[in-house]
């Protein structure tokens, strides 16, 4: 029988996992992060770099029995600042280590740099693709705002790819499922059956796979949604009871709700192949075609979206990319 969300936090308490749901500023709303009651004493994700998140992580810790002065280690699932912008603060209190996955770790270490890198990186996917100028310049300075909420994070324990992390009372599988971010990285208690799997699966939206830089720093365009439908049917063979998840409740039919999203993005695909069909477009007039004008703050995320999509179909060669040396538009073969 498949336990309900409610049960399947009691399991998690049972075995020594909290979630405690602290409150972001952005669209996402609240980031899970979770204490593992073990030793070290073990944090997995922070929140973002702000006093409200540090206030109600201090009160969740307190109803514990723990300060952050107790925190041993802390875990760092993925690059996202939501997830880790509190990690520096925590340090400095507690010392505690930070263990990530060590592809990461270079990027990590160097935020500042690296997100303007990013930045730079995204300006050029966006003009590549049609996005006018005011947006793109809009959207970079929005990017800029929100950086305050991030970090700089030193990874002292960086964790290779199928590697274990072992607790006292506990090992936990590392395994690296790229695609909504370069780094995503969850945490398999074979054991238990139970997965902390972050943004890599989510139970009420599907998990944006933002076109961003391969971890090597460059800045080739990688093939996002391509590499995150691999991870996904990777970690669809997992028998997993309780999958823990970076927003929202405990999945506990992760194998349906892969299946669900992994037809989603079929169909997502074959629209845009449709659209694709009936005249050559830019990714950005697709997804003006999709979801019309959406808030500045939304345009990345939709264009990564297409381009995603536009990926798998130019793979399957029903698609091709025609570059006239300024824009890229996508034509039907
Ligand atoms: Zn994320």
């Amino acid at each position: 029988m498949t336990a309900t969300p409610e049960q399947a936090l009691e399991q998690a308490a049972l075995a020594g996992i909290h979630r405690f749901a602290i409150p972001t500023p952005f669209a996402v709303g609240r980031v899970n992060c979770y204490l593992i009651e073990d030793e070290p004493l073990t944090l997995v994700d922070t929140g973002p770099n702000s006093g409200k998140a540090l206030d109600e992580l201090t009160a969740r810790l307190g109803e514990r029995g723990h300060s952050i002065d107790d925190l041993e280690l802390i875990v760092v699932t993925h690059q996202h600042i939501d997830h880790l912008g509190l990690v520096e603060i925590l340090v400095e209190h507690s010392g505690a280590e930070v263990a990530a996955l060590d592809a990461a770790a270079q990027r990590l270490a160097a935020f500042q740099e690296d997100a303007e890198r990013e930045d730079e990186f995204a300006v050029e996917v966006m003009r590549r693709n049609g996005i006018p100028e005011d947006v793109t310049v809009a959207l970079r300075s929005v990017s800029r705002s929100f950086r305050g909420w991030g970090s700089h994070v030193a990874v002292t324990r960086p964790l290779k790819d199928g590697a274990t992390l072992d607790l006292r009372d506990r090992s936990l599988e590392v395994l690296h499922r790229p695609g909504h971010s370069p780094s995503d990285t969850v945490f398999w208690d074979a054991e238990r059956q139970i997965l902390i799997v972050a943004d890599h699966l989510l139970p009420k939206i599907s998990s944006n796979p933002l076109i961003a830089r391969p971890l090597d720093g460059s800045s080739r365009r990688t093939q996002a949604l391509v590499t995150y439908i691999e991870s996904l049917r990777k970690t669809r063979e997992m028998p997993a009871e309780i999958v823990l998840p970076g927003h929202g409740e405990p999945i506990t039919d992760h194998v349906g709700l892969i299946d669900s999203r992994l037809a989603g993005h079929d169909r997502r695909k074959e629209k845009i192949h449709r659209l694709i069909a009936e005249r050559p477009r830019t990714a950005y007039e697709l997804a003006q075609a999709l979801w019309g004008n959406v808030a500045v703050t939304q345009a990345y995320l939709t264009l990564s979206e297409v381009l995603g999509h536009a990926d798998l179909l130019v793979n399957e060669g029903r698609v091709r990319e025609a570059d006239d040396g300024a824009v890229i538009r996508y034509e039907a073969i």
